[in-house]
């Protein structure tokens, strides 16, 4: 830790703290402040493909009500999918697909974690089930902040969520033993910079677990698009 960088740090999450002030963030943030008013009956909380909440008791109507008005406040929910008491919140990325094809390769007990771009978290309620010792989320989206904060008012978990980008993790308070940086590698401008700034966050024997675009061939070029690639928005360079 650096003790010029945690200020810094903290003064960025303070001016970020006013995000949910914005006024497309503000009736959301709102919202879901409302659901500190419902009591809910006990639950199980089932962290498979699809994260649910269930309890044998349904809600009462007023409360089922609500909570549905939440979540559909929260839209777009692009990973998931959840269940929350009976309510379905299905998502534009079924995110179970990459989670399952990577979740035997690495093992992340008593591991202090970080996930890049964690979305609302999706991933990182799936990592609980093998006891990290610690996860931090990274993504500087309000609204993605707040699904998260909606789905974790349930799972009760000490996952930290900032609201701050890979950009930031060098200067972060401590290094992490993994480190996965999942679907937004081919959205950075500088790649070989942010893999530079992850190496630097990394406990020695840390482990990067990365997943990104390539084209095929063994030539030393890089595709960048003109425009959209895979039907995806602000993609720059896509290595062999
Ligand atoms: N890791 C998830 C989500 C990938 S989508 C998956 O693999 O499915 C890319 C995510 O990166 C989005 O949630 C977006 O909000 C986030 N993001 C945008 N800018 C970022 C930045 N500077 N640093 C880290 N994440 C960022």
């Amino acid at each position: 830790m650096s003790m010029q960088t945690t200020p810094l740090l903290n003064q960025i999450r303070q001016e970020r703290q006013q995000w949910f002030n914005w006024k497309n963030i503000k009736p959301i943030y709102d919202t879901l402040q409302t659901l500190q008013n419902i009591q809910f009956p006990q639950y199980q909380i089932i962290l498979d493909d699809c994260i649910t909440i269930k309890s044998d008791q349904p809600l009462p109507t007023t409360d089922y009500n609500q909570l549905l008005h939440i979540a559909q406040k929260l839209i777009p929910w692009r990973k998931g999918p959840f269940e929350i008491f009976d309510i379905k919140i299905d998502s534009e990325w079924q995110s179970f697909i990459k989670y399952n094809l990577i979740k035997n390769y690495f093992n992340l007990k008593d591991k202090i974690v970080a996930d890049v771009g964690c979305n609302n978290g999706y991933y990182m309620f799936r990592m609980l089930k093998q006891h990290p010792k610690k996860i931090v989320g990274f993504d500087p989206s309000a609204l993605f902040n707040l699904q998260f904060n909606f789905i974790n008012h349930f799972i009760k978990s000490n996952i930290v969520f900032e609201l701050l980008g890979i950009e930031h993790i060098e200067f972060y308070e401590h290094k992490f033993d993994v480190i996965f940086l999942l679907g937004v590698l081919y959205h950075r401008s500088d790649p070989y910079k942010s893999l530079k700034s992850i190496y630097k966050s990394l406990n020695k024997e840390g482990e990067l677990i990365v997943d990104s675009f390539i084209i095929e061939g063994d030539d030393e070029v890089c595709l960048f698009p003109k425009d959209r690639y895979s039907l995806i928005p602000n993609i720059y360079f896509i290595p062999t």
